[in-house]
């Protein structure tokens, strides 16, 4: 058997159907019903297994690896890999390549200190594509999405997972683009493509980041 199909843990629970979570670290978990036996639980796997195998490859070749909040972790902030030290202050503290945490609270003062930086950043890069490229939006709100970087709404709202802020400054910029566009053109139809394109000449070198680094979404 291929060692990507190995669960790390069988959780048995009062459920009624099987499933497989791989998780930042790339363990494979099954949770299964109480009397759910081995032979089920492979049979499940191995049908699963595309899906498994595609998932645990990703996060094993990731430049990015789950932040744990240990010191020599690696937390990018704007495309700079910064590492992380844990200190005794109350305050986030960077000294050139660190990222200082507080050690009381180190996961809850990260997450606050980038949904601020976030919501400040792209509120900038929002209005200055909307000035230069007269495109109009509702509003902006910051979420913490776990699969999609944005979303543009009906209304033409715009969403935000705060976990952009980890991305470079290009990719952050196609991102918002990505969305305006959607703002007059719903769907991914070649018009919107264009539009895209007319705006940043280079957006596919942005998406291919994206693709090859699709895991930076999870790590935190
Ligand atoms: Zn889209």
């Amino acid at each position: 058997m291929n060692e990507l199909l190995i669960p790390s843990k069988i959780i048995h629970s009062r459920r009624r159907s099987l499933a497989l979570v791989v998780d930042n670290n790339g363990d494979l978990i099954v949770r299964a019903p109480m009397r759910c036996n081995n032979e089920s639980i492979f049979s499940f796997i191995i049908k699963k297994q595309n899906w498994i195998i595609e998932k645990r490859t990703n996060i094993k070749n990731s430049a990015y690896k789950p932040i744990n909040y240990k010191d020599g972790d690696i937390v990018p902030i704007l495309g700079k890999n910064y590492i992380l030290k844990l200190g005794e202050g109350k305050q986030i503290l960077f000294d050139n390549e660190f990222i200082i945490l507080p050690v009381s609270s180190p996961e809850k003062s990260l997450k606050k200190y980038l949904i601020k930086l976030c919501s400040r950043t792209l509120t900038e890069r929002v209005n200055y594509f909307c000035s230069a490229y007269k495109f109009k939006y509702r509003q902006i709100t910051i979420t913490s999405a776990r699969t999609r970087w944005g979303s543009c709404g009906y209304n033409n709202g715009i969403n935000f997972t705060y976990k952009l802020i980890m991305c470079p400054p290009e990719v952050i910029d196609y991102i918002v683009v990505h969305e305006l566009c959607h703002t007059v053109e719903k769907n991914h139809s070649k018009k919107f493509w264009q539009k895209v394109e007319s705006i940043l000449p280079n957006y596919k070198q942005q998406e291919k980041w994206l693709k090859d680094n699709k895991c930076i979404i999870e790590i935190i």
